[in-house]
């Protein structure tokens, strides 16, 4: 992982749909396999620009990678029905092997160099680059502190939740705590708001880096929040959906 991560160059990259698989009743998880003009090569957490035509002009959305890259032609995506949204219904009406164009890799979403113990925190498919970045940083044997601090409605909304589950109970230095703010009756984890669990941590480890993802809402509220505590604006990275 380099400290500038490359950018696209305006090269129309073209990907066939490899696997679908349906995380919830509106999100599904998508693989990809890029079949030209040339290889494409990111650094985990960034993202790509999709492009589709819509009444003869040419429309263009961001979509973050939800894989590390593995040095094959693959990469994954997670995404999200937005109700009479364009893109994220046709993308989740696919069949496989259709095929997409985009450009990239776009973005500064990426772990800071030197990496330090950390903190990432995400809402809903804001899990996207962060699982990319995660699995980038346990194939690579970290044994960095890493929080991720989870947000979501309800238990069965929690996106991946036996894979971080699993890295979780293979690795003691990664520890997962998905929150839910609409908890049913019984749940015994962490509920409420991630805004709380953020702030708590941050009071006994004020020197992680924090890496923020997910919608406008949640990511300008922490800014807000981090900054009023005194954390250095280069400790803070983050995306916003919208
Ligand atoms: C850097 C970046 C990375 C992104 N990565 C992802 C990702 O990994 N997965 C993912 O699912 N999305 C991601 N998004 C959001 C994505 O780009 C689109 O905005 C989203 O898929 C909706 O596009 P659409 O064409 O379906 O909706 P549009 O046709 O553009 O919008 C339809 C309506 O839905 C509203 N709307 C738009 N987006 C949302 C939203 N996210 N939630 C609720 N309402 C919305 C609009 O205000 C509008 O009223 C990312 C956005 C950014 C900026």
């Amino acid at each position: 992982m380099g400290t500038t991560p490359r950018q696209g160059d305006k090269t129309r990259y073209r990907a066939r749909l490899a696997r679908v698989e349906v995380l919830t009743p509106t999100t599904k998880h998508f693989e990809w396999e890029v079949s030209g003009p040339k290889p494409f090569v990111f650094t985990p957490g960034q993202f790509i620009s999709l492009h589709l035509e819509r009444t003869g002009a040419d429309d263009v959305r961001p979509y973050s990678i939800a894989s590390p890259y593995r040095g094959d032609s693959r990469f994954d995506l997670c995404l999200n029905r937005v109700e009479g949204g364009f893109f994220s219904n046709y993308l989740c009406d696919l069949e496989l092997g259709a095929e997409i164009e985009f450009e990239g890799p776009f973005g500064f979403f990426v772990v800071r160099e030197p990496p330090i113990d950390s903190l990432f925190v995400a809402t809903g498919t804001g899990i996207a680059p962060v699982r990319g970045i995660l699995q980038d940083l346990f194939a690579h044997g970290t044994d960095l502190q890493v929080w991720l601090v989870f947000g979501v409605r309800y238990p069965e909304t929690i996106l991946y939740r036996n894979e971080f589950a699993e890295l979780a109970a293979q690795h003691p230095n990664f520890h997962f705590w998905p929150t839910l703010s609409r908890p049913p009756a019984g749940w015994n984890g962490r509920r409420g708001h991630v805004q709380e669990y953020v702030g708590r941590l941050l009071l006994e480890r004020p020197d992680l880096d924090v890496y923020l993802c997910g919608l406008k809402a949640m990511v300008d509220d922490l800014r807000q929040r981090l900054k009023a505590r005194g954390l250095d604006r280069k400790q803070v990275r983050y995306e916003k959906y919208d």
